[in-house]
């Protein structure tokens, strides 16, 4: 398989290429030349298969020929080994035995408790094995809102060849997702908190990739969703729970809580593979840029106000280029020109033929911080069930919706007990902590804190790359 960039001015490459280059160097992002084919043989049997068989199966394509099927098949089990639940992404009905036809897909059972662990734990891995082909070395710089952050350290942790740098933004990430970060004690682990937003240090990250000279001289690496490795591994859960609820004939919908739109672009990308899906549902927190780009047809700009869901908490979401791209049958000449007047004006207008294809497969919604607390609250009351506030995002939409022919997959994507604060303010009950959630709390945090300015990043990302 080759891979192309978004803007259509960067090398084709191959995966192991595109694994390290993260971002291309046009300022685009890395999608395949054409997607794998999943058959319905294939999608009857998957819904019988373990996690690990079905993700073996539906990732060799996408690696090859940088990555033979044993070894990826070997990474993958090793990931996926070092989940709490042996379906690794289990399906839960919501309510339990109810009448309606939702579904809570629990995709936070990984080592840091979201469902970034899910990509991330065989990312490391993956970056290990090409680093190794390579006998080179890399540094990853990337920006968290919170969850990236602590998922790409512990699965980056003590990796030879591997330094890691984390951007986020101070003060807006929760006490437990910083302490995640913080108290790792690893020396190949770098933790810096910026004056600013998780988009801001979202642009730190792109502006230094865009220093090709830089870029070049310290082998930048990413692991944030521009990375296709990372939209690749996600297919994998849409496909199990798609053939689970589905038997991989029945059409199956998915509610998804958006951020910078990688999860939700996953599931396009199941569907374009041949997964029956009927509806993929975008659901925001008052950060809303992506349910008012759907419904107005214009993408604007505004202020991040922060919420109880801070995964979300962005207003440029990466990923939504991919989509256009996409719907755009792949037209990266109008998508360079677009996106430099999208950074430039903080706004742009989409023809209607975009928006005929965003409204084709796609719905929106959006919930308040009311919303949240309400459906938090109400979930514990009616089924003793705890969800964290990202996961009510994503169920306060579903259940606004119109009633559709097909389930509802709502993604949950951290455990309750990463935001307890949240949830016992919403249900006067703390939910359990788990273990390693207790232990950080005693343990001595290292982060730098820098301004809000590029060259202060560069200089701190020199003094600690491999030269
Ligand atoms: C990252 C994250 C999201 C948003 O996912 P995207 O792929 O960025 O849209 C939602 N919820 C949680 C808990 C997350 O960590």
């Amino acid at each position: 398989m080759k891979y192309q960039s978004t803007r259509g001015e960067a090398p084709i490459l191959e995966f192991g290429d595109v694994l390290l280059a993260g971002l291309a160097e046009d300022g685009g992002l890395y999608v395949p030349l054409e997607l794998p084919e999943i058959g319905s043989a294939d999608l009857r049997a998957f819904a019988d298969l373990p996690y690990t068989e079905v993700a073996t199966r539906v990732l060799t394509p996408f690696v090859a020929p940088s990555i033979d099927e044993d070894s990826l098949g070997r990474m993958v089990e090793e990931a996926y080994g070092s989940f709490r639940h042996p379906d690794v992404v289990p399906i839960k009905d919501l309510p339990a035995g109810g009448e309606i036809d939702h579904h809570i897909v629990e995709l936070h059972w990984g080592p840091t408790f979201s469902f970034k662990d899910v990509a991330l734990q065989l990312l490391g891995r993956l970056f290990e094995y090409e680093l190794e082909r390579r006998a080179t070395s890399i540094t990853i710089v990337g920006a968290t809102s919170g969850d990236t952050g602590s998922a790409a350290i512990e699965a980056c942790r003590d990796r030879e060849g591997v330094e890691l740098v984390m951007l986020h933004p101070r003060g807006r990430v929760s006490e437990v997702q910083r302490r995640q970060m913080t108290t790792v004690a690893s020396a190949n682990i770098h933790n810096v908190s910026i004056d600013g937003t998780f988009d801001d240090c979202q642009d730190l990250v792109k502006a230094m990739f865009a220093h090709s000279a830089f870029r070049q001289q310290y082998r930048l690496a990413a692991v944030n969703s521009i990375n296709w490795a990372r939209i690749a591994a996600q297919t994998v859960y849409y496909f199990t729970t798609g053939t689970q609820l589905g038997g991989g004939e029945r059409k199956t919908s998915f509610c998804v809580p958006t951020g910078n739109f990688g999860n939700v672009l996953a599931g396009y990308i199941a569907g374009r593979m041949g997964l029956p899906v009927d509806r993929l549902i975008i659901a925001s927190n008052h950060n809303d840029m992506l349910t008012r780009t759907y419904l107005s047809g214009l993408m604007e700009i505004r202020q991040v106000i922060p919420s109880t869901s801070p995964a979300m908490d962005i207003q440029v979401s990466s990923n939504f280029e991919r989509l256009l791209f996409d719907l755009s049958d792949r037209d990266s000449t109008w998508l360079r020109t677009a996106m430099q007047d999208f950074r430039g004006n903080g706004e742009l207008p989409l023809r209607e033929s975009l928006i005929a294809g965003l409204r084709n497969v796609f719905d929106a919604g959006r919930a308040s911080e009311s919303d949240v607390e309400e459906t938090i609250a109400d979930l514990h009351s009616a089924t003793g069930q705890f969800v964290d506030p990202h996961t009510a995002v994503a169920v306060s939409v579903a259940r606004r919706l119109e009633p559709g022919k097909s389930p509802i997959a709502i993604m949950s994507t951290a455990h309750p007990a990463k935001f307890g604060a949240v949830v016992e303010d919403a249900t006067g009950v703390a939910p359990v902590q788990p273990e390693e959630i207790k232990d950080l709390f005693g343990r001595a945090e290292r982060c730098a804190d820098l301004p809000n300015e590029l060259s202060a990043i560069m200089e701190f990302v020199s003094s600690v790359a491999i030269a």
